[in-house]
């Protein structure tokens, strides 16, 4: 009966059309996880060598101190030697040993404020990519906690869609379901209605004879301008109790 197979084809192409809509809704998000996981990874690396650096310049303060602590050991060992010379050139050889002594002080002294303030300014620095890792990262789950949801509720509407789909695959005619496979080569919305005198797929006008002739439902019409696959507004409702 034509008028059914009319009717299957209308439900057939609005399943396709709702199974298209779900693997474009899911398309673009795996991308955007991926995309956001390389931003996380990114971020992550500077802070780790921002991180490192901060390390560095503890390591140079912590070490100087040390430095500084044997240096004034030392400083007090010749200061006692000084005052057990026998003469003025054992007293100016220990005067030398001396001044070279504060003059590495000082060398250190300078190189410690110095990595003071370097790791100061990491300090910082790590703080704002701190900030900025913690935001990526929030992002990122976001999109995951989205993915998710969707990939579950999409595979539960997409199998049931598939259920009905090849159900009423199954009672088409061999000859139309071949047509119908073809015109979606080309067309999602395979199956459209006659609105108003025109095909809803591509606007032209249809043969007001053509109409007359679809309203009988003797043969199936395609549309002479895009080939989809024509019913006209008054074709009773189906739904071969699919909720669509
Ligand atoms: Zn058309």
């Amino acid at each position: 009966m034509v008028l059914e197979q009319l009717q299957r084809l209308s439900v057939l192409s609005k399943i396709d059309e709702q199974i298209e809509e779900l693997r474009e809704e899911l398309g673009e998000l795996p991308f955007e996880v991926e995309e956001q996981e390389k931003r996380v990874r990114t971020k992550q690396a500077e802070f780790d060598e921002n991180e490192a650096q901060i390390k560095a310049a503890k390591d140079t303060q912590a070490k100087g101190n040390q430095e500084i602590q044997s240096l004034k050991d030392e400083v007090e060992r010749l200061r006692s030697q000084q005052g057990d010379v026998r003469n003025n050139r054992e007293y100016d050889a220990i005067s030398n040993e001396l001044a070279t002594c504060e003059k590495k002080q000082d060398e250190i002294s300078s190189s410690i404020a110095q990595a003071r303030m370097t790791e100061e300014n990491l300090s910082k620095r790590g703080e704002d990519l701190e900030t900025a890792l913690n935001e990526l990262k929030e992002r990122l789950s976001e999109l995951e906690g989205e993915l998710n949801s969707l990939s579950d509720s999409q595979s539960t509407e997409m199998t049931d869609l598939i259920s009905h789909r090849n159900k009423l695959v199954d009672e088409l005619s061999s000859e139309w379901r071949l047509q119908y496979d073809r015109i979606t080569e080309y067309h999602v919305d395979a199956v459209v209605e006659v609105r108003r005198g025109s095909c809803t797929g591509c606007f032209s006008v249809v043969p007001p004879q053509a109409i007359v002739e679809m309203r009988k439902f003797q043969k199936i019409h395609e549309c002479e301008q895009c080939g989809r696959i024509l019913y006209p507004e008054e074709m009773p409702e189906e739904t071969f109790g699919i909720d669509i």
